[in-house]
């Protein structure tokens, strides 16, 4: 539950719009634990009806040793302010009874991200499993605390969403196995009208922050959050920056816009290419026998052309994949003949479609100009 007081917290506005218009503190309402025995404060503001923005102070009521614990920078601060209040700490500041450590420099908002995931971990775990990454201040709030206060561990189940992405040809094709499943899953659940937890695909953050954030944190996703991006069809592209949920799109840097851009030209063009490379003739085996000159397997490629290469596709990846899915089962025909390859022609062109998957996973940094 705390977990969604955070998350949704929306601090300016929201829960504070009826205070008095003469406040001058407030404690944190949920981070302001009456056990604690420190308190750090940071500042706040909100927006009076007549336009004024008053700024005042945020308390969290924190335990020491968490603090202490979580950040070498926190127990250096804390280390030349008492654990008791007393007459000989005079010279520390006190409220409510315990030091006080201003904090001048962070906002209380990110401060509360900061300290909410330092002092309940498992709920940004929880969170990240049902709804996916926090918003992205909360995000950046984590990350920029996190290494402000040295604390590694606080970033981490944000870093393990985002290395889900895959960065290898294999992962790739898991990945989006794993993503054509879960989505089929959760259709057909809202189709019988169950609910179900969001899919991976609502999960992952939308591709123009995965890129800022793979450039902070993960480079080695990169590529392959590029060509999540470019293989979505054509008319499904246009349509999406119509789409107010999809206007990520216009959110990507003029240069990652134009990468995209060419990225997809270039792999119209290696898709064009397909047909030719995949279904070219047979080459003489290495014995000297003859090519196969079967009529079924000419007849069969013949048919692939027709089908699985006939269209142009920015996933040449995805178009691989389907046309073995095609030319291992064969194909019967209405007269109830199966057309299929001799085992020469299968080995062939299985051959060529992993190497061209390989070519092409390889060349992603080029065809994205990120080389
Ligand atoms: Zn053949």
């Amino acid at each position: 539950m705390s977990s969604l007081i955070l998350y949704q917290y929306t601090p300016i506005t929201q829960p504070y719009g009826q205070l008095p218009a003469n406040v001058s503190h407030e404690l944190h309402p949920t981070l302001y634990d009456p056990t604690g025995d420190v308190v750090l404060s940071a500042s706040t503001h909100r927006t009076l009806p007549d336009g004024t923005k008053l700024e005042y102070p945020q308390y969290f009521r924190m335990h020491r040793e968490t603090l202490v614990k979580g950040s070498p920078v926190f127990a250096e601060m804390l280390a030349p302010i008492g654990h008791r209040a007393s007459s000989r700490l005079s010279r520390v500041a006190l409220f409510d009874g315990v030091p006080h450590l201003p904090l001048q420099e962070d906002s209380a908002e990110d401060l509360a991200s900061f300290l909410h995931v330092l002092c309940h971990p498992e709920d940004l775990v929880q969170f990240i499993e049902t709804h996916g990454l926090p918003g992205p201040a909360q995000t950046d709030a984590i990350f920029r605390l996190a290494d402000k206060y040295k604390n590694e561990e606080v970033k981490k189940p944000i870093l393990e969403l985002l290395k889900s992405w895959p960065t290898t040809l294999d992962a790739w094709e898991q990945w989006v196995a794993e993503l054509d499943a879960a989505s089929f899953q959760h259709f057909s659940a809202s189709r019988r009208g169950k609910s179900s937890a969001p899919s991976l695909n609502e999960r992952l953050p939308s591709p123009d922050r995965a890129l800022r954030l793979a450039r902070l944190y993960c480079p080695e996703i990169i590529p392959a959050v590029f060509y999540s991006i470019a293989r979505t069809p054509t008319n499904q592209y246009v349509a999406w920056t119509k789409e107010p949920k999809l206007h990520w799109l216009d959110n990507l840097e003029l240069k990652d816009q134009k990468r995209l851009l060419k990225g997809r030209e270039r792999l119209m063009a290696e898709s064009e290419k397909l047909v030719d490379v995949i279904l070219a003739p047979p080459r003489v085996p290495d014995d000297n026998a003859a090519a196969c000159e079967r009529p079924e397997c000419e007849r069969f490629k013949d048919w692939l052309a027709n089908t699985a290469f006939t269209q142009s596709s920015h996933d040449v990846l995805g178009v691989l994949s389907r046309s073995a899915v095609l030319f291992q089962y064969g194909r019967r025909t209405d007269d109830g003949e199966c057309l299929q390859f001799c085992p020469a022609c299968r080995r062939e062109v299985w051959y060529r479609i992993g190497k061209e998957k390989r070519r092409v996973w390889n060349l992603l940094p080029k065809i994205f100009s990120l080389a």
